[in-house]
């Protein structure tokens, strides 16, 4: 029968048409044994291995049971023909598996009933499934994936209400899979309470909208240890596109998220203090004015910045001055309340911002007030380092803003040019930023500039003011800078002197008036009316103390040939506030070389008889406050007289300056002060008319002593030199 039927099909445009397809196709009868199959089939790799040489005849059941792979791919394939051929249904389906040289491949077998020449065949074909194989490939590749990355698989039927955790999430979550069943209770106790709400919060988002889950939490392990762990899941959805499965993945990043803490710490942190920096402090400053606009609110800014702490650091060494800086931070930390963020700008200036203090102004202004006066005085306090004591006092701007005020950067300059307004007007207090501040600085930026532009333009000149004795007429003079600005004009000393010392451009034009004045002294002393004239050079500490001083001083000196005696420095008190050895040992070199000083202003500052005796001083000169009202007051005329009792004690010459009026200077001569500069007598004027008044004046009366009077000035500076 199987010959005839063999025939009957090899006679049918079956053969030819079979052999066309591309799929391994045979046909096989009711009773299971082959009649035809196409070349595919013979080709087949899964049967190669089974080295059958004629297919037709073989019973294509017992075929399979004696050679399918895998036990569950026999049963079935077996059960699925037997459906068939038992004529159950005319159509059967099975997938199954054939492992080939280590690799699993998925076909699919299908029979159906053809009918060739009135009678029923099953029609096999197998075809390969390459979406499954993919399918299973990925699998395995995302679970190595996932092993080496360390990566925890979940996966959750929301209907089911099952979870299922690969190995990987037992071992992050510190349980053994097999004394614990994953269940959403169980990674709901193993997340850390404070971070429950959050996480539970984003998975129920993520079921509710089928929007992916992203959540960060910690948990605590099995073992008690606190992880860091990211969490995502895709959600599957159904047809109403109702979340029901979610599978996702769960990583460890306590590692990264320490490194991130400390990146974090690093770059808003001052390591020192441990205080947030400026960084941070803008930060939190341009979130509460976006707040500020919101509520109407007044928040403010404190500029803290320690007097004098430099003094800490040029006494004791740094690790002190650290240490000060620490207790210091903590003080004002101490005296706040825990809304305030305190920063550490740089060295010893701290920033406090006091977000929304109220809704008034007046308030606000009335309650950061009374904060900055808790912190002064608490910084006050006397504080002990390593057993040496200290007592620090702060300067402290303030500004004010509300939604109204401009950028963070502003703010801050705001509160700081406002610290150095109290600075300015003795320290140790506070002040409010006021708009005219700005204008201020400002108008000192641009005059920095100018007087930048003023050295390289020469616009400085020397005015010579005389110095008159009442026996010999004029003795010398006293250097004056002058300013000729180009637009304003004349600009007097004291309104650029304090700049060029801040700047430090006093030591360019400083010396530019020392090189001028021992220039003109050599003129002087070629000319006879002139040769005995001495001149006086105002040397404020910034000069004195620039390394080189005295050493440009000698060379003048040299250069111009300046007989000793004849060039004086005038210093003032103030110059003895800060290293009072080290100027004494610059003043003691250059007395030795014959250069004279004169104490200026002398009575305003702190005199101590004691350092008045050490000085190498030739000369006191009262303070012009005192001349002013010596004619109506009586005190003025016991300081002057106290001046000029102290100058002969310590035998050192006295001149009073500021003298406008006759009776200033006959006052004066009476208490024994015979030397006298001022407007009675001369104005600062350009050289050559400080000269003309020279001749002038000494070519009167008082000119005949002057001769004898010079001798003896000669001789008197050779004494003090001696
Ligand atoms: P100072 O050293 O006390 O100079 C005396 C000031 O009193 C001068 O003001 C002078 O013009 C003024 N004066 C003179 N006689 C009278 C008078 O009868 N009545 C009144 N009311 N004032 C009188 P000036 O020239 O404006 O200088 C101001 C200050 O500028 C000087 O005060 C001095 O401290 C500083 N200064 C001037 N030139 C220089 C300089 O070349 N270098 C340095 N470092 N400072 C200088
Ligand atoms: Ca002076
Ligand atoms: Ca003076």
């Amino acid at each position: 029968m199987n010959q005839i039927c063999l025939k009957a099909l090899q006679a049918s445009q079956y053969t030819e048409v079979i052999d066309l397809l591309s799929n391994p196709i045979a046909i096989v009868d009711y009773n299971g044994v082959i009649q035809l199959v196409n070349n595919s089939w013979k080709n087949f790799a899964c049967f190669k291995r089974y080295n059958v040489n004629n297919w037709v005849g073989l019973d294509y059941l017992k075929f399979h049971q004696q050679n399918e792979q895998t036990a569950s791919s026999q049963t079935s394939i077996t059960q699925t023909l037997g459906k068939i051929l038992s004529k159950d249904v005319d159509y059967v389906q099975v997938e199954y598996k054939c492992e080939e040289k280590g690799c699993s491949h998925f076909f699919q077998l299908s029979a159906n009933k053809v009918r060739i020449n009135h009678t029923d065949y099953l029609m096999v074909s197998h075809e390969q499934v390459l979406a499954k194989e993919e399918l299973i490939k990925s699998q395995q590749r995302l679970k190595i994936a996932a092993n080496a990355a360390q990566i925890g698989i979940w996966d959750y039927d929301l209907k089911q209400q099952a979870l299922h955790w690969d190995n990987w999430m037992f071992k992050l979550y510190g349980l053994s899979p097999d004394k614990t069943q994953a269940t959403y209770q169980i990674w709901k106790n193993s997340v850390h309470p404070e971070d429950l709400a959050h996480a539970v919060r984003d998975f129920n988002k993520a079921v509710s909208t089928g929007e992916n889950f992203d959540s960060e939490f910690r948990i605590i392990r099995g073992d008690g240890e606190i992880r860091h762990i990211q969490a995502s899941a895709k959600v599957i959805t159904d047809k109403q596109k109702l979340a029901i499965r979610l599978i996702g993945s769960n990583i460890d990043i306590t590692q990264s998220k320490k490194s991130e803490n400390k990146i974090y710490e690093l770059a808003n942190f001052d390591h020192l203090t441990k205080l947030p920096n400026t960084r941070l402090l803008k930060d939190r400053l341009s979130q509460s004015l976006v707040l500020n606009r919101k509520l109407r609110s007044f928040s403010s800014l404190l500029f803290v910045d320690c007097d004098h702490f430099k003094t800490v650091n040029d006494l004791y060494d740094h690790n002190i001055g650290d240490h000060v800086l620490v207790k210091l931070a903590d003080r004002i930390k101490d005296s706040l309340n825990a809304e305030a963020t305190i920063c550490r700008q740089a060295g010893d200036k701290f920033i406090v911002f006091l977000p929304h203090v109220s809704n008034e102004k007046v308030d606000a202004m009335g309650l950061v007030k009374s904060i900055g006066r808790k912190l002064l005085h608490k910084i006050q306090q006397p504080l002990k380092v390593k057993g040496i004591n200290f007592k620090l006092t702060a300067s402290i701007g303030i500004t004010l803003f509300n939604g109204a005020n401009p950028s963070t950067e502003e703010l801050l300059k705001q509160a700081e040019l406002a610290m150095y307004k109290v600075k300015e007007s003795g320290r140790n207090n506070m002040s409010f930023y006021d708009p005219q501040m700005q204008t201020e600085i400002i108008q000192r930026k641009q005059m920095e500039t100018d007087l930048e532009q003023a050295i390289i333009n020469d616009e400085f000149n020397v005015f010579y003011q005389a110095q008159v004795s009442a026996e010999y007429g004029v003795t010398g003079a006293e250097a004056l800078l002058r300013w000729f600005h180009p637009k304003k004009g004349l600009i007097y000393p004291d309104s650029f002197i304090p700049l060029l010392e801040e700047t430090g451009l006093i030591i360019t034009v400083g010396e530019k008036v020392l090189h001028d004045g021992c220039k003109k002294l050599q003129q002087w002393s070629r000319t006879p009316e002139f040769k005995a004239l001495t001149l006086s050079i105002n040397v404020s500490a910034v000069q004195l103390r620039h390394e080189g001083f005295s050493d440009y001083i000698k060379q003048l000196v040299t250069q111009f040939q300046v007989q000793p005696g004849k060039l004086k420095l005038e210093i003032t008190e103030s110059i003895f506030i800060e290293n009072i050895n080290a100027t004494c040992a610059i003043m003691n070199d250059l007395a030795s070389y014959g250069v004279l000083f004169s104490l200026d202003d002398f009575g305003t500052g702190f005199s101590s008889l004691c350092y008045l005796k050490s000085l190498p001083l030739a000369q006191l000169k009262i303070d012009k406050s005192f001349i002013k009202d010596l004619s109506i007051n009586n005190s003025d005329i016991a300081i002057s007289q106290t001046i000029v009792n102290l100058a002969n004690s310590l035998q050192f010459d006295v001149i009073a300056e500021g003298v406008e009026f006759a009776e200033q200077k006959e006052l004066l001569q009476q208490i024994g002060c015979n030397n006298y500069q001022g407007y009675y007598f001369h104005r600062p004027a350009e050289e050559d008319k400080f000269e003309a008044f020279t001749l002038a004046y000494n070519s009167n009366s008082i000119a005949n002593k002057s001769a004898q009077g010079n001798l003896e000035i000669d001789n008197k500076n050779a004494r003090l030199r001696a």
